[in-house]
């Protein structure tokens, strides 16, 4: 085997997927933990806190309780190196998530105990459905009361419309918990509620018919266990990986992130069953990952992650090839080469400068604005790798600027924003002033005072006319014209000058559809 396809097979690059509160940050400190970084345990916060005092609108994550920006860890393990990919929990950050979604290879899903699948749960689920991303599932918190776990594993196969097959079963549950039971390995791992936040595992060698299993969890645990993995192994698919890589079968772990508890387990699966990096689409071919020349493309973008520095880092996932420093790589929509001289790698410990790197990995690739979300990076020919949509804002107000002095410094505040996707920004053809869209309402204050702290510039956001925004295009000009000219002031034009019809209601939009059948309206735009 050649060091590509070594290193290829060692990576696992993942994202967590939850509903907020199910225990997503609390797992990631955990994983890193277990990355051999100790000293860790806490740093995912801490490192919010040190953002948060850095400028104003990190305020808004910290008195709300929600995390804004996503980030990549990367951490090792038993000799694979794990791309954990952040997304931000609130239902507000999707379209930043879902993006997110298209650069990993698969996901864990962490549902709490005590409320199994929850409404951003089974949102974010259906993003990975949609492409077929595999899922491991972890039920946190069995440290506390929880729902019977039959019912529980019933409601994801229900809800989801997805076989479970569990791999660890709790032994009890809240106050009775004594330990879960690893079902492939055949062994009980015994939870110690006296260690807190330490690695409370010890593992007995203790299959189903052993006394040993008394001794360690009790007879009448035993007993009930005996009884239930009866029920599970008769119950229950056996675990089939291509099933599992097709996105129709989810592996369960039980543990607990606060206790530290059961996450050891799911790491181990992690390594064992989410797949390497994958071949990626092209709009030209499909992209193997162990093809000797690099290809990539930026799946996030992230503005004035430092004060000092206007500078954006792209987030850059690498499809193929193996990453040298300084490498020259074709930006496929400008068509010029660019040297990347200065990436940086997400190391748990700090952002590190990027030596080399391989398909999987994600580097951060500083730039004044030249990378957006979609493009593709090549040293091969000339593709563009599929699938990374802007979605259709669900929210659109008028820009209210205080100073009108400060018109031209708005509309590049405006356009950097935009740039990092959360926002879009339309400019209404009748010469009316911007229109921005998000797809949650809380984007609004994010922007507004990102816009004051950043850009030194008072402006708000006030009631648009418009409910809904779609992106038209039709084959016939002709078609195309008598349709602009007919709604004049329902027509804006997106940050690349894609046409964009605003409605200002649904009806307004039915009607727009019925009246020119041969124009197409698009909720989501793919890059390409
Ligand atoms: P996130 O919103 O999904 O990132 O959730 P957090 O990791 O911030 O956790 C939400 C709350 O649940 C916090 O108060 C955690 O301390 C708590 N929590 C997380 N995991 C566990 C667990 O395994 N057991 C218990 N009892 N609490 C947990």
């Amino acid at each position: 085997m050649s060091t590509l396809d070594d290193a290829i097979s060692l990576r696992r690059t993942f994202a967590i997927i939850s509903h907020p509160d199910a225990g997503k940050t609390t797992l990631t400190e955990k994983l890193l933990l277990f990355g051999g970084a100790i000293q860790l345990a806490g740093a995912v916060r801490a490192r919010g806190e040190q953002r948060r005092t850095r400028s104003d609108w990190m305020a808004i994550e910290k008195e709300r309780g929600i995390s804004v920006s996503a980030s990549v860890m990367t951490f090792e393990h038993e000799g694979l190196t794990f791309n954990l990919l952040d997304t931000p929990g609130h239902e507000d950050f999707s379209e930043d998530t879902y993006r997110t979604l298209t650069a990993v290879d698969s996901a864990v899903m962490v549902l709490d105990a005590a409320k199994g699948i929850e409404t951003q749960t089974l949102k974010l689920f259906e993003v990975c459905r949609l492409r077929d991303v595999p899922i491991i599932t972890f039920v946190n918190k069995v440290d506390r009361e929880g729902r019977d776990t039959f019912d529980l594993l019933h409601e994801v196969e229900k809800t989801l419309a997805l076989d479970v097959c569990p791999v660890t079963w709790p032994i009890g549950m809240g106050r009775d918990l004594k330990g879960v039971f690893d079902l492939v390995r055949d062994r009980v791992i015994l939870f110690d509620p006296g260690r807190g936040d330490h690695i409370a595992e010890i593992a007995v060698d203790a299959p189903l018919d052993s006394p040993k299993l008394d001794e360690a969890v009790g007879k009448a645990a035993a007993a009930k266990l005996r009884e239930e993995v009866e029920l599970v192994r008769g119950g229950y698919p056996e675990f089939d990986l291509d099933s599992f890589r097709a996105g129709h079968l989810t592996p369960v772990f039980f543990g607990s992130a606060l206790k530290t508890f059961g996450v050891a387990e799911l790491l181990r699966g992690i390594g064992r069953l989410a797949p390497p990096p994958l071949a990626r689409k092209s709009d030209k071919r499909v992209v193997e990952p162990n093809e000797a020349k690099v290809s990539g493309f930026v799946f996030k973008v992230q503005a004035n992650m430092d004060p000092n520095h206007r500078d954006r880092i792209a987030f850059f996932r690498i499809c193929s090839g193996r990453f040298k420093r300084g490498m020259k790589v074709k930006h496929v929509r400008s068509g010029k080469l660019m040297a990347l001289v200065n990436p940086v790698f997400f190391l748990a410990r700090d952002r590190e400068l990027a030596e080399e790197a391989f398909p999987g990995d994600i580097m951060g690739i500083p730039n004044h604005g030249q990378l957006r979300i979609g493009d593709t990076l090549s040293e091969t020919e000339d593709l563009n790798f599929l699938g990374i949509p802007t979605f259709a804002p669900e929210v659109l107000r008028r820009v209210r600027l205080d100073d009108p002095m400060k018109a031209k410094q708005l509309k590049k505040a405006l356009e950097d924003l935009a740039e990092e996707g959360v926002s879009q920004v339309f400019k209404p053809i009748d010469g009316s002033t911007w229109i921005v869209g998000v797809v949650g309402a809380l984007q609004f204050d994010v922007l507004t005072t990102r816009i004051e702290s950043e850009y030194n510039i008072k402006a708000g956001f006030e009631e648009a006319p418009f409910v809904t925004a779609r992106w038209v295009a039709c084959d016939e000009e002709a078609e195309m014209k008598r349709f602009m000219d007919a709604n004049k002031s329902n027509m804006a034009e997106d940050r690349d000058g894609g046409i964009v019809y605003l409605a200002r209601n649904t009806w307004q939009m039915n009607r727009a559809q019925q009246d020119f059948e041969k124009v197409r309206f698009t909720a989501t735009r793919e890059q390409h």
